[in-house]
C-alpha cells in the first residue's frame, strides 16, 4: 500500500491503472492530475466529462466520489463555486470503505430477504439484494448494524445518484452531521445551501445521523423560535416524480450559548406566539 505522501502517479501510467482499472476513472484523474494548480470547479469537471465521455452530471458526481477511495481530493470554495484540487493519496485506502463489514453483518442485513426502499424480494421479483448504508460513510454514517439495510440494486443506484447529486455540499454536511443536537445539525445543513431549498428527504438522513429523529421536521420547523426565517413548499421531486417537502432557510441567527433545545423550550415558555409549530 501506498503511503498517503508518496507521489501521485502520472496519468496514463501503469502505476495509475492498477490502481484504477477503469478508463473513465483514468481519465477524469488525468484531469484533475492536470489542473492541480489550478483546481476546477464541479461545473468544469462536469462539462468536461460531457465533452469527453457524454456523461451525465449525476454520473461524473459519483466518479468523483469514486475516486476518493484511492485519492485525497481537497475542496475549498472560491466565490460561489467549490474547486476540487487532486491532493495525494487518500490516508484511509486500505480495503474497500463499501466492503469493511465482515460476513456475518452482511448476512444479519440481508437476512430479511425483501428491498428496505421498494420491498422486491429475490425469491418473487429476482431482484439482486446489497448492504446500504443509509447515511453514507462519506458524509459520516457508520458500518453499525442500524444504519445498514438491504436495498435491491436498482434502489442502490437510484439512492447513490441522489446523493452524488450533493457531492459539493458533502464536507459541509459531514461538518453538520458531526453535531450533536438535532437542531444543529438541520439549521448547519440548511445554511450550507445559503438559502437554496433543500429536499426533506436529506434533512431526515442528517437530522437522523446520530439518533434516530421521529420528528425532525418539527425540529426544523422550531429553528423558528430562534428568529431564523424557515421557508417552505410542496414540489414534485424531480428523480421520482413524487410530490416532497422542501425547506430553506432565508435568514438564520448565530446559535445560542448551551443547550439549543432548552433555549427553544425557553422561547416557547415565554409566550413567543408568533411562531407556529
Ligand atoms: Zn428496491
Amino acid at each position: 500500500m501506498a503511503n498517503s505522501d508518496e507521489p501521485l502517479p502520472q496519468p496514463d501510467s501503469p502505476e495509475l491503472a492498477a490502481f484504477l482499472p477503469r478508463t473513465d476513472h483514468q481519465q477524469l484523474y488525468a484531469y484533475l492530475f492536470e489542473r492541480r494548480n489550478d483546481p476546477p470547479s464541479m461545473r468544469e469537471i462536469r462539462t468536461y466529462m460531457l465533452d469527453l465521455l457524454g456523461e451525465a452530471p449525476s454520473q461524473t458526481d459519483r466518479r468523483v466520489r469514486e475516486l476518493y477511495d484511492q485519492f485525497k481530493v481537497s475542496k475549498f470554495r472560491r466565490g460561489k463555486d467549490t474547486l476540487y484540487r487532486l491532493d495525494g493519496w487518500a490516508d484511509n485506502r486500505k480495503g474497500n470503505p463499501r466492503t469493511s463489514f465482515n460476513r456475518r453483518t452482511r448476512a444479519q442485513v440481508l437476512a430479511p430477504q425483501r428491498c428496505a426502499q421498494c420491498g422486491r424480494t429475490p425469491l418473487d421479483h429476482n431482484v439482486v439484494l446489497v448492504v446500504d448504508h443509509k447515511i453514507p460513510r462519506e458524509w459520516g454514517g457508520s458500518d453499525n448494524i442500524e444504519n445498514l439495510q438491504p436495498l435491491c440494486e436498482e434502489c442502490n443506484s437510484g439512492k447513490k445518484d441522489f446523493y452524488a447529486t450533493y457531492d459539493e455540499y458533502a464536507d459541509e454536511i459531514r461538518a453538520a452531521s458531526s453535531l450533536l443536537e438535532p437542531h444543529a445539525r438541520i439549521g448547519e445543513l440548511l445554511k450550507a445551501f445559503r438559502g437554496d431549498w433543500v429536499p426533506s428527504e436529506l434533512i431526515g438522513v442528517v437530522a437522523s445521523i446520530q439518533t434516530h429523529q421521529e420528528d425532525w421536521q418539527k425540529r426544523t420547523r422550531e429553528l423558528r423560535h430562534l428568529d431564523w426565517v424557515i421557508m417552505s413548499k410542496r414540489r414534485k421531486d424531480p428523480r421520482t416524480g413524487r410530490h416532497i417537502t422542501w425547506y430553506r432557510a432565508a435568514h438564520w441567527e448565530p446559535w445560542p450559548d448551551g443547550s439549543i433545545r432548552a433555549e427553544i423550550e425557553r422561547r416557547k415558555r415565554d409566550g413567543d406566539s408568533s411562531v407556529a409549530d
